[in-house]
């Protein structure tokens, strides 16, 4: 039994591994993991298991009740900061160098030690930016 539940989130983890820069929903994991034959409360399961150990986070996107899970277990995650998309759930992964400054800006000025590991920044991806405004335009016209 050990054996097979170490395996299902092998296969898991292995999924997360290959999606870095995107969040995802339970459904879109097991959706993704259908030959593999994990079901979806399995997904579940070793998802929970996965956050409680600080692995994946839950991360939500604007005007969705839906909760999609982002892989950070990396060394290098755990020292920068994390930028989502509202809009389309893509994951920046801020450079460490800009994370520092922001970090040590709002150290001397607020004297906060942000946590790196638990905070993400919401906001909007480039991408949709320009989707955004080309809609705009268009309604305008
Ligand atoms: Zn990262
Ligand atoms: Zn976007």
């Amino acid at each position: 039994m050990a054996a097979y539940v170490t395996k299902q989130r092998r296969i898991l983890q292995s999924f997360l591994e290959d999606h870095p820069d995107e969040s995802l929903s339970a459904a879109d994991i097991a959706k993704g993991l259908t030959d593999q034959s994990i079901s979806v409360s399995a997904v579940y399961r070793n998802l929970a298991a996965l956050e409680e150990e600080g692995k994946v986070r839950r991360v939500s996107r604007s005007g969705g009740r839906e909760i999609y899970y982002q892989y950070t277990d990396t060394e290098s995650c755990r020292s920068h900061l994390h930028l989502l998309c509202k809009s389309c759930g893509a994951t920046y992964h801020m450079d460490k160098a800009d994370a520092d400054q922001l970090m040590q800006s709002l150290y001397n000025h607020e004297k906060f030690a942000l946590d790196t590991v638990d905070t993400v920044l919401y906001g909007t991806c480039e991408a949709c930016q320009i989707r955004e405004r080309m809609k705009n335009k268009h309604e305008k016209a």
